[in-house]
């Protein structure tokens, strides 16, 4: 897919996984909307890009809040009239998440509010806009935590991981990246779920194996797709994942 011209809005991109998505979409050749929902760590951010040459702006979005997020599709249908790429980065953990014996309801209902209730609602938010793109894409940062399968199979690295709160949400994500794309067929948007990986960002308490930069590669493919690829799968930097 060429860059020239093309639009990105990237959800949580002050820091972390998002914020490196956004820069390699730049380097891309991409002109990249940064959604920050506080107005200083924005600053940072498109300073930090801005001082690489990179083509960014920021625009105020908290994915939990309809009136942001309608004020951000505004913002970027008045400057740019359309939107090619949209990266559902934005997302959350929660410390009184936990297995389903224990985990706090709560926690679980804020993680479900932030990484799927929040992800449908920009979606639906920037679909006009994506629909004015002659060859759109959504990516949606998903997590291998939210596959079924792998959830069940005690081999799987990810078996003993049971945060019931952040893996139904990123299932739930799953759902969207499926439905989306079926009720999408016929149109120019793809939509993909990517787990980026296991990544040293605040949301792992910097454990992982990935650097940001790494972690951001798979997603930057998946927002580059060409116009023959694929729409509704789910994959992590080793392949295909199972739902
Ligand atoms: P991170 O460093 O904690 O960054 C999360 C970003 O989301 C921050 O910019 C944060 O903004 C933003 N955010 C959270 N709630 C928001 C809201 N309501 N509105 C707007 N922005 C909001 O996390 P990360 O590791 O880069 O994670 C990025 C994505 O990758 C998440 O969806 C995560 O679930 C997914 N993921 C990460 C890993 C991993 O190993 N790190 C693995 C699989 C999937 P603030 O700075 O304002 O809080």
């Amino acid at each position: 897919m060429s860059s020239t011209n093309r639009i990105a809005l990237v959800t949580g991109a002050n820091k972390g996984i998002g914020l490196e998505i956004a820069r390699q979409l730049a380097q891309a050749g991409v002109h990249v909307v940064l959604g920050v929902r506080n107005a200083q760590r924005a600053g940072v951010a498109v300073d930090d890009l801005s001082s690489q040459g990179l083509s960014v702006e920021a625009v105020p979005l908290n994915i939990d809040d309809k009136a942001s997020i309608a004020a951000a599709a505004d913002s970027i249908l008045t400057k740019h009239g359309k939107l090619d790429i949209l990266v559902n980065n934005a997302g959350i953990v929660d410390a009184a998440d936990g297995p389903p014996s224990t985990a706090s309801p709560d926690a679980a209902k804020r993680i479900l509010e932030t990484n799927f209730i929040g992800t449908l609602a920009v979606t639906q938010a920037m679909l006009p806009l994506l629909h004015k793109s002659s060859a759109a894409r959504i990516v949606n940062l998903s997590s291998s935590l939210g596959s079924l399968t792998l959830n069940g199979d005690p081999a799987s690295p990810y078996y003993s991981a049971r945060l019931i709160g952040y893996n139904a949400s990123k299932a739930a994500v799953n759902m969207l990246t499926v439905q989306m794309a079926e009720e999408l067929k016929e149109t120019a948007i793809l939509v993909n779920s990517v787990s980026p990986g296991y990544v040293r960002t605040d949301l792992t308490g910097h454990t992982g194996f990935m650097t940001p930069e790494e972690g951001a590669k798979l997603p930057v493919k998946y927002a580059l797709l060409d116009d023959d690829a694929v729409s509704g799968t789910f994959v992590e930097p080793g392949g295909v994942t199972p739902w």
